[in-house]
């Protein structure tokens, strides 16, 4: 039964959530982690603590589903529907989704259910529906011969998710990832859990093979590194920061040379050109730099304008933040609740007090509520003149801390956007089309929107260039690649026969 979001809510305040191991056949250790809020702190529930253990046996029933063709043989339309009919579950489950992301990771409950969990179901139902409409493709080899180049699953998937969207990153893989027909081992980040275990338990009542799609809960560290390191697991597909991801090159190496996807973090530049149509412009760049508290990969977290705009510019910013109600994201209108555990926000303090150090200057913000529920609360802020050479302007925060710089000629402004380890996103405001699209060209980086901020859509393939990404890319059919195989298979004409 679908629970309310007040259901969940009351289920948090008596720490009843839970999330398990979901691995067939294997008893045992499913509630050996605390699982709290970042909303006050409070515990809420229970997680799996996963380790060799569990990933060894997780491995060992998606690698017989896979030989077996359990999953694997059901001809594409009948994939097709069975995730069809998880989707219809899932939009049934709907409010219980959203309020399990909301709970967990302590995102506006407003964002959850408007756009985090539509764009999860909007996902996979876009891939189910992919099934039966791509295939291969002939070679053109001439008469002797006839070369097929057809698309195999690889069979057993790693699919390593991150905190800061949990729902919606298990979507970006497992769609893709299950409906090609390979078994899916989900290792959810520690701190979100529950919407990947939900997800996976509605996907068994539709019919998906419970050794097709498994879920191992457990820390990174123990989890993690066991399934990075497996020897039986054919590709990790990883979304989190490029330390880990670095870690992920070095298990592969180290074990099969498994292939390894990366999709990692940012530090996405928003190029505003004195002919942008500011005030059209100024809710899009507050979303980039702000939205999901800035946890948040393509945060438009350094801000780069034409220094004769940059005061009015300014001064909008700081009116229009007005709207960006920070609270308990348990309440409908409250756009900013807290970073997600009290480690990362010692993090976000420390780059206040680094821009403190540096002399920066906060036109608004620049406080954290430490007196607030969790105190993991931290206040929109906005500095400004930050120079390259500072860590504000350099390091991801993932906290609402947004850089602005100031520049005098469109070189300069490539420059300065440019100059970052990072190349997952960015964007372009200018009504001039031409310096729209040299600019576009020019920035190195996987998305780049022009008079907006958009990571595109599932049609649209998303991912880094530079330390953001390595390996491939999530949504549109490009995501499909990172879990297919290539292969060539000849008839050869024989004269006569
Ligand atoms: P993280 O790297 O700490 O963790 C990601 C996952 O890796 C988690 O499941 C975690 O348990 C696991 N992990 C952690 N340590 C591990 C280890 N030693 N060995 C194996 N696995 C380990 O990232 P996070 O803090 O959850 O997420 C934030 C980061 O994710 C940011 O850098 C953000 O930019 C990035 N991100 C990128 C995208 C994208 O599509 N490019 C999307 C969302 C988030």
């Amino acid at each position: 039964m679908a629970l309310s979001k007040q259901d969940v809510f009351a289920r948090a305040a008596r720490g009843d959530l839970k999330a398990p191991q979901l691995i067939p056949g294997f008893q045992g250790n499913d509630d050996g982690l605390e699982n709290r809020t970042p909303i006050d702190n409070s515990v809420i529930g229970s997680l799996g603590d996963g380790g060799k253990a569990e990933i060894d046996a997780a491995v060992k029933v998606a690698r017989v589903c896979f030989e077996a063709g359990t999953w694997r043989k059901r001809s594409p339309g009948e994939r097709k529907a069975a995730m069809l009919a998880w989707c219809d579950l899932l939009q049934e489950h709907a409010e219980e989704l959203a309020a399990l992301d909301c709970i967990d990771a302590g995102k506006p409950i407003d964002e959850c259910e408007n756009t985090d969990i539509p764009a999860t179901i909007d996902t996979l139902r876009w891939y189910a529906e992919a099934a039966d409409k791509v295939y291969g493709r002939i070679a053109p080899t001439g008469p002797n011969a006839t070369g097929l180049i057809v698309k195999e699953p690889v069979g057993v998937v790693g699919a390593v998710l991150p905190w800061n969207f949990p729902a919606q990153m298990y979507a970006w893989k497992v769609g893709p990832a299950l409906v090609t027909g390979n078994s899916v081992i989900v290792k959810p980040a520690e701190l979100t859990p529950l919407s990947a275990v939900r997800m996976t338990e509605l996907a068994r009542e539709a019919g998906i093979p419970a050794e097709a799609l498994i879920v191992v809960n457990g820390l990174g560290e123990h989890a993690g590194e066991a399934l990075g390191r497996h020897m039986d697991v054919d590709v990790v597909s990883f979304t989190g920061s490029t330390d880990v991801g670095r870690l992920f090159l070095k298990y592969s190496a180290e074990s099969n040379v498994k292939q390894i996807v990366l999709e990692c973090g940012g530090k996405n530049p928003q190029v505003v050109f004195a002919d942008a149509d500011i005030d059209a412009v100024v809710s899009d760049i507050l979303n980039a730099a702000f939205w999901n508290m800035s946890e948040n990969c393509s945060c438009g977290s350094r801000l780069l304008v034409a220094n004769e705009i940059k005061d009015a510019l300014l001064e909008k910013l700081v009116a229009g933040l007005g709207d960006w109600k920070l609270g308990d994201p348990r309440e409908s209108g409250v756009r900013l609740g807290p970073m997600v555990e009290g480690p990362h926000f010692e993090k976000v303090k420390g780059f206040l007090e680094s821009a403190k150090a540096d002399g920066l200057h906060a036109v608004t913000g620049g406080n954290v509520r430490g007196d607030y529920l969790s105190g993991w609360y931290v206040e929109p802020t906005v500095y400004t003149d930050v120079a390259p050479h500072t860590r504000l302007f350099r390091e991801e925060v993932f906290g609402p801390l947004l850089a602005v710089t100031g520049f005098a000629s469109e070189e300069e402004a490539i420059r300065l956007a440019n100059d970052t380890s990072y190349g997952l996103a960015a964007s372009v405001y200018t009504e001039n089309v031409h310096r729209a699209q040299r600019v576009a060209s020019a920035i190195r980086a996987g998305t780049v929107s022009v008079n907006g901020f958009s990571e595109g859509d599932i049609t649209t393939p998303f991912g880094g260039y530079k330390q953001s990404g390595f390996g491939g890319r999530d949504n549109g059919l490009e995501a499909l690649d990172q879990y297919q195989e290539t292969k060539t298979i000849w008839y050869v004409n024989r004269a006569g026969k």
